[in-house]
């Protein structure tokens, strides 16, 4: 078998034991006689891996009953449009962190529907980074708050998690579930699942129900938190594949455990810091009190060199070493799933 060390922002590497798992049962689900793609949503197979998937992520993250797990299509992009639909009424302000791309194009979307207020702008910044405490501006009786723990592009994520004053909102997409929080400080969470969780097509959005309760009823259906509540993430056809692919990632998070998933990610992550520190040919992005233990962002002297690295990494089976293409530059996406031998090759 010839797996290669995959750093890929995302879709990303996933768990080798999950990947196994589905491919013994792609054509024959525990002897259902088909595959998980071609059964109803709605039968006792899916409906059992659904369940199981909904109670790992609860049970991953710490949350009580106060909260509900959803899975929604459209990915993270089109939670930056339900958020403000759902939440930002007429006359009422939300709050955003300018901290990066992804934290921008959330605000973008929020400026579609409503009033919006920058706590802190730090996008534009070189080295990346994320704003301290101190440079956050909160409006009193915000109707939310809304910040990116881990901006996936520029490598900075954020080390605290702050207090805003109002309910607060995190695009963890990026880096869900690679470290233990306080998941209950939240009244709400959402992430693509193509990074930490399992393969693109979803959302995933840990909702706080007394929360989702308060969003408009004046939007489609579809569009409304409380209706996927209502009918746990049922309302129509769900990504099932995705879904048990999510099911099967969690069970091994599991069984790693979060703390040991948390302290493997943070080695890694020195690993390669550490490397570049101690060379004065590499450059790290990000201001380094606010590293990503997700994202790790670095330049060569030059766009040629790092054109060459990037082919010679792939030479010898490191792929996908691409900074994106906004910014240029080498990045080593490093998620849960990726194994420290590949840290190792890296270095
Ligand atoms: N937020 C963050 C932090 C991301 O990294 C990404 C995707 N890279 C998105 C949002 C957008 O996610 P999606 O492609 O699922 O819409």
């Amino acid at each position: 078998m010839a797996r290669v060390y995959n750093f890929s922002a995302g879709p990303a590497v996933l768990p080798l034991e999950a990947l196994q798992e589905a491919q013994a049962d792609l054509v024959d689900y525990k002897g259902s006689g088909m595959s998980v793609m071609e059964m109803s949503h709605r039968g006792k197979e899916y409906d059992a891996l659904h369940n199981e998937a909904i109670a790992n992520l609860k049970d991953l993250m710490g949350l009580s009953d106060d909260y509900s797990i959803l899975f929604i299509q459209g990915g993270a992009s089109f939670q930056f449009a339900m958020i403000p639909m759902n939440f930002l009424g007429e006359g009422q302000t939300a709050d955003y962190v300018n901290a990066g791309s992804w934290g921008a194009a959330a605000i973008k979307q929020a400026r579609l529907i409503g009033n919006v207020n920058i706590a802190a702008d730090c996008q534009k910044d070189i080295p990346t980074r994320m704003p301290t405490a101190s440079e956050l501006k909160w409006t009193p009786g915000a109707a939310y708050s809304h910040i990116t723990t881990n901006e996936t592009i520029s490598g900075a994520q954020l080390k605290e998690i702050p207090e805003t004053g109002s309910p607060l909102i995190a695009d963890m997409s990026s880096d869900i579930l690679s470290r233990p929080l306080d998941y209950g400080k939240f009244a709400m969470i959402y992430a693509g699942a193509q990074k930490n969780l399992g393969p693109s097509g979803v959302a995933v959005v840990a909702i706080r129900k007394d929360f989702a309760a308060k969003g408009s009823i004046s939007i489609p259906t579809m569009m409304r938190y409380q209706t996927h509540i209502d009918e746990n993430s049922l309302y129509n056809t769900p990504p099932c594949f995705s879904i048990y692919m999510i099911c099967l990632t969690t069970r091994w998070l599991k069984r790693v455990g979060l703390q040991n998933m948390f302290k493997q990610n943070r080695d890694k992550a020195q690993l390669i810091y550490d490397a570049i520190d101690a060379s004065k040919f590499f450059r790290g992005t990000a201001k380094k009190e606010d590293r990503s233990d997700m994202n790790v962002t670095f330049r060569l002297p030059t766009e040629e060199l790092e054109a060459l690295f990037i082919k010679q990494a792939s030479e010898h089976g490191m792929k996908q070493l691409k900074g994106h293409r906004s910014v240029g530059g080498i990045r080593a996406s490093i998620y849960n799933a990726f194994p420290v031998a590949g840290v190792n090759v890296l270095v």
